[in-house]
């Protein structure tokens, strides 16, 4: 009966997926008109050495500055820009941003940029740093691309990379511990940076995980790459992965995302 069905917990239509639905409809209006109004913003999170926690680079990490539900985070967006294909656009402009910001800086830290694996499927990469270099003047040293290993997956993705390394771009690979074969990626590319996951990080007290955390650094050494420990939140962890060797450290115990300081409030507009 539809009591019966009214206090059942399996309903076919059901007016919380209905109102979830809606509300990705909506977002995904406001994400196209949020490229054509300029409402990204980059905020920059620095990534320091181990030894002096001098700044060497600086995350660009991606913010909306949404006019009614206020600051968004990427991980609210970012999904349905790259199932809409929109993230081609956003990415362009958030390199073509980053390069901007950076060369302006004193200090000659780099820059990193998240690229995901939508972005290389749905558009030219390639044209895309390369103008973002040529547009901003910044050295290409200076730029380092952070990839996840889903990115590798990609068929194209060894043509892509020595693409980009002749370019004289930085290849960091993010997340690195997530995936299902972590190992068998390091192998088949080569990496200037290894950033070792959060969630190692949040648990290195324990022995296992530590002791794990000192292996990749070892392998990291004798690749020659980087290895940046990601998520640092206590002197604590801190002092945990010095000591297993990681030259390069990030989190909120050394800096949160910002915006750069004096950044102006109106953003540079996306065309197209
Ligand atoms: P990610 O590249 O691994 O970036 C690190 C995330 O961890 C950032 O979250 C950062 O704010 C956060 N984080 C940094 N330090 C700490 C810490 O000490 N503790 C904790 N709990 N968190 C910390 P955010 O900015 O929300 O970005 C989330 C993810 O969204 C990024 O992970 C990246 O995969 C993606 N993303 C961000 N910006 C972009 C972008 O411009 N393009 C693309 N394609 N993806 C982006
Ligand atoms: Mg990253
Ligand atoms: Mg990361
Ligand atoms: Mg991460």
């Amino acid at each position: 009966s539809a009591k019966a069905a009214g206090r059942s917990t399996f309903r076919l239509y059901d007016p919380a997926m209905e109102a979830a639905a809606a509300e990705q409809r909506g977002l995904e209006l406001d994400l196209r008109l949020a490229l054509q109004r300029g409402e990204f913003e980059l905020h920059y999170q620095p990534i320091v050495t181990a030894a002096e926690r001098r700044v060497v680079c600086r995350e660009a990490l991606v913010r909306w500055r949404h006019p009614t539900r206020g600051l968004v985070p990427p991980a609210a967006f970012i999904p349905l820009a790259e199932e809409t294909g929109l993230i081609e656009r956003l990415g362009a402009w958030i390199l073509r941003r980053a390069c901007r910001d950076a060369a302006a800086w004193t200090d000659g830290a780099r820059v990193a940029v998240n690229v995901s694996a939508a972005q290389v499927r749905h558009g030219p990469l390639i044209a895309a740093v390369q103008s973002a270099l040529r547009e901003s003047g910044l050295a290409a040293e200076r730029l380092e691309l952070e990839i996840t290993e889903s990115l590798l997956i990609e068929g194209e993705a060894a043509d892509l990379l020595l693409a980009l390394r002749r370019l004289g771009v930085r290849i960091a690979l993010d997340d690195f511990g997530t995936g299902y074969s972590s190992l068998s990626y390091l192998r088949r590319f080569s990496f200037d940076a290894i950033k070792i996951d959060r969630s190692f990080i949040a648990d290195i007290a324990d022995p296992d995980t530590a002791a794990i955390v000192r292996a990749v650094v070892g392998i990291a050494a004798q690749l020659g790459a980087t290895i940046t420990a990601e998520g640092i939140e206590t002197e604590d962890q801190f002092a945990a992965v010095r000591r297993e060797g990681c030259t390069e450290v990030q989190g909120y115990l050394f800096g949160r995302p910002v915006p750069l300081e004096g950044a102006p409030a109106e953003e540079m507009r996306i065309e197209g």
